[in-house]
């Protein structure tokens, strides 16, 4: 699920023991189209709060059996979610609570009992007005980090981000001693098919040789965009062996069948020079990728469309 909170009614979670005044203001918010989630003590509240996916906007009475509201506040607080909970808590006159102990124990607002139906409305609105805020925010963040990562025309990782997970895997590989293999690989002809069919082509097909090459991906196999039409495989755990025939099965999956495009099928290669780092060896990651890289270069002089290995130096 993203993190907008646009779609459908605003969930708050309404928790009183007061049976009468929880119906009041269930009532109240439905008829403002929020939807209500309710706890009929303390215990309830936290449970529901902790739970995924929990409802943002919280309204807790300050009195309740199990816990309190201004417990539940700390509670909250202290566990830190990823997301922010606008809590209003509510006091009654009579009980004479201190407002400020509530706000220090983490509460955003409160309302005194019997509330004004027009200020509750207002004051759920400013807390509202709060998490949307939070949610542009994480929307924003998110957006940033993509494109500092993801390369944005085939969402592969892009150069930075695929060295970066490189100098972790190789890392990993030697603490987990396990092998880790390296394949990089360039589309043939590239310029040609750009020539021929044009640009917009020539991304497509790019798009289409990554999703061919994540068809064959394990969940753990990282690709990258190294260069314009030139990427970058990480296999952890993949024995020369196993890594050759990972490349191989790339290889065809690329060359069995043209891509459909707009004015005819394009056929398209790609060939792939492969490496790997033993179980156990020490290798900086340069020396893999200089070897994945002699390795391709030998297999375009070969003729191209084929997956050459060669062991580190
Ligand atoms: P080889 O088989 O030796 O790899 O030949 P090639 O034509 O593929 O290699 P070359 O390096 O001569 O040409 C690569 C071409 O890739 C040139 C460049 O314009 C094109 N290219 C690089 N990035 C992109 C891109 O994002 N989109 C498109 N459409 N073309 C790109
Ligand atoms: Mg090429
Ligand atoms: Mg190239």
């Amino acid at each position: 699920m993203g993190v907008g909170s646009g779609q459908g009614a605003m969930r708050v979670l309404v928790a009183d023991d007061n049976l009468i005044s929880r119906r009041l203001l269930e009532a109240a918010l439905r008829k403002w189209d929020y939807e209500v989630v309710a706890a009929a003590d303390g215990n309830e509240a936290w449970e529901i709060l902790r739970s995924p996916n929990a409802p943002r906007l919280a309204i807790l009475d300050w009195m309740m059996p199990g816990l309190s509201g201004p417990e539940i506040c700390r509670r909250v607080r202290a566990s830190g979610g990823e997301r922010y909970t606008y809590i209003l808590l509510v006091t009654s006159r009579s009980e004479n609570q201190d407002v400020v102990e509530g706000l220090e124990a983490g509460a955003d607002d409160y309302i005194t009992k019997p509330f004004d139906q027009m200020e509750l409305r207002a004051r759920l609105a400013s807390g509202r007005r709060i998490i949307e805020l939070e949610d542009q925010l994480l929307r924003a963040q998110a957006t940033l980090r993509e494109q500092a990562t993801r390369d944005a025309l085939t969402k592969a990782w892009n150069r930075r981000s695929i060295l970066e997970i490189l100098d972790r895997e190789v890392d990993r590989a030697l603490r987990e001693h396990s092998p880790l293999s390296v394949a990089m690989c360039d589309l043939d002809h590239f310029k040609q098919i750009n020539d021929t069919y044009g640009h917009l082509a020539g991304d497509a097909v790019l798009v289409e040789a990554v999703t061919r090459m994540r068809a064959s991906m394990r969940s753990y196999d990282s690709l990258g965009r190294y260069g314009g039409e030139e990427f970058l495989l990480l296999f952890p755990g993949c024995e020369a062996s196993a890594a050759v025939r990972l490349a191989e099965r790339m290889r065809r999956e690329i060359e069995s069948r043209p891509l459909d495009w707009q004015t005819g099928p394009i056929r398209f290669t790609i060939s792939f020079g492969v490496t790997t780092l033993q179980a156990g060896r020490r290798l900086p990651s340069e020396a893999l990728l200089r070897v994945a890289d002699t390795a391709l270069y030998q297999a375009k002089q070969q003729g191209r469309n084929r997956v050459v290995a060669l062991p580190p130096e």
